[in-house]
């Protein structure tokens, strides 16, 4: 037996260092791992356990989701669309997050992969917001994704009475703690030290946590500038703008995934460049909230000066990192009346190769090549949306979307087979979600504002 699984006849998007997109394309699965790659005919002499016959679909790699909140998704549809940013967060989005149980917040992170499993994602970057964080990573892990994820974190003393000095300190210990129980060494699901960000971490904090990603080798990631009020509270406290001040700081560089980093002006898009910081674009949170993102944002300055963009989905409203790659790809054509910008094949590198590259992952994972992790989407072409097949690049993003994802494979094993997880029991999985959403709701005491009357 030369491979577990050998999937044939497929059109296979290779996102290999050629970009290759091979017609009759095979790829054979041994392990966890990518073992050859390459014409039908050419891979014909291996012998499978497995052999999928994969006429009919488009393969890509796994996209990879680097900024979502897992544990946002039993509220979704429940936040009313008109409130500021500041009152959507202080009133409603942060209690009903700490209003969640250990049980509840398992529940809905399980709801969030579940939905990403099913379009395609199979690498998430969490955004470090885990409350529970021991009990969501037990619940995570059998469910086959591929995560790096990070507890809710940040230290700055609001109140002058507290104990500023230990806030920092046991926000660090926390991380220590949870860095030591899941390790980065190889493993499918893993901490990274992220942060809120904002301007709710200290600059000592900023500075111990680089230094703890740096020496185990993971990341932070953090929220950073979706509307006006972080560079006005950067410029009220420290004098500079928030990206000069992180510079300053010494905390920039290609460990660290900025999200959102709308409301930034040219010097802090040079720093960026310059540093190697990553930049996580999440363009449906962006529209949906009103940051501005295609007014102000200069994504198209800082593809062009060379910044690693990758994509997010954000919160609790949809998870399909396609229907973002199609934001992508549109929005700043029409923001700046100018169509060469973001084309399809560029937004693609976002969610796949940009994405590992964010995760340090750059070796492993984003590309259906030999040595990689066996991590492919298979995208289901006897539908309507993709028919007739000239050009499946452009057509992935153009015309597809996630629902359209057949079967999918995380670390050579099958955790989606004919439209539904085999990891996860769905129908389980969205009683015990709607029965656990009432609860919450329930218990927030926040007012239903839906606009008509549901009898
Ligand atoms: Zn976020």
């Amino acid at each position: 037996m030369d491979a577990d699984t050998l999937i044939t006849g497929a059109t296979v998007i290779t996102m290999d260092s050629q970009r290759r997109v091979i017609r009759d394309g095979a790829v054979a699965i041994a392990g966890d791992a990518i073992v050859a790659v390459g014409k039908s005919a050419e891979l014909a002499g291996i012998v499978a356990r497995d052999v999928v016959d994969g006429r009919g679909w488009v393969l890509t790699p796994g996209f990879i989701n680097c900024h979502v909140h897992i544990t946002e998704t039993l509220i979704r549809g429940f936040i009313p669309e008109a409130l500021p940013f500041d009152e959507e967060l202080g009133r409603w989005v942060i209690p009903l997050y700490k209003g969640h149980t250990p049980a509840e917040q398992a529940v809905s992170a399980r709801l969030a992969i579940a939905a990403m499993l099913r379009t395609g994602t199979t690498t998430f970057l969490e955004a470090g917001t885990m409350l529970a964080f021991d009990d969501i990573m037990g619940a995570i892990e059998g469910t086959g994704i591929r995560a790096r994820t990070g507890r809710w974190t940040e230290d700055r003393a609001w109140d002058p009475s507290a104990d500023a000095q230990g806030l920092t300190r046991d926000a660090l210990a926390a991380l220590e703690g949870d860095l030591a129980r899941y390790p980065q060494d190889g493993r499918r699901i893993a901490a990274w030290p992220n942060l809120i960000g904002h301007n709710t971490a200290t600059d000592a904090l900023w500075q111990q946590v680089t230094e703890l990603a740096k020496r185990t080798g993971t990341g932070v990631s953090a929220h950073m500038s979706p509307v006006g009020d972080d560079a006005q509270w950067y410029l009220t406290h420290t004098g500079q703008r928030p990206v000069a001040h992180l510079d300053q700081l010494g905390v920039l560089g290609p460990h660290l995934n900025l999200v959102h980093m709308v409301h930034i002006d040219a010097q802090e898009a040079a720093l960026v460049a310059h540093s190697g910081t990553n930049v996580t674009h999440c363009p449906g949170a962006a529209i949906r909230c009103g940051f501005g993102a295609t007014r102000y944002g200069l994504f198209p300055e800082m593809a062009a000066a060379g910044v690693n963009i990758a994509l997010g989905t954000d919160g609790a409203d949809n998870h399909d990192i396609m229907r973002v790659m199609t934001l992508m790809a549109a929005l700043f054509k029409d923001a700046r009346q100018d169509r060469a910008l973001f084309p399809a094949h560029q937004v693609l590198e976002m969610a796949t190769v940009n994405g590992a590259k964010v995760l340090g992952l750059a070796d492993t994972i984003g590309s259906i090549a030999v040595g990689m992790k066996a991590d492919i989407a298979t995208h289901d072409t006897r539908r309507p949306e993709w028919q007739p097949i000239n050009n499946p690049v452009d057509q992935l993003v153009w015309s597809a979307d996630g629902r359209g994802v057949h079967s999918v494979w995380v670390d050579g094993v099958r955790v989606v087979d004919t439209y539904r997880c085999t990891m996860i029991d769905e129908d389980a999985l969205y009683a015990e979600a709607q029965a656990m959403a009432d609860d919450v709701l329930a218990r927030s005491g926040l007012p239903a504002l839906a606009q008509w009357p549901i009898v």
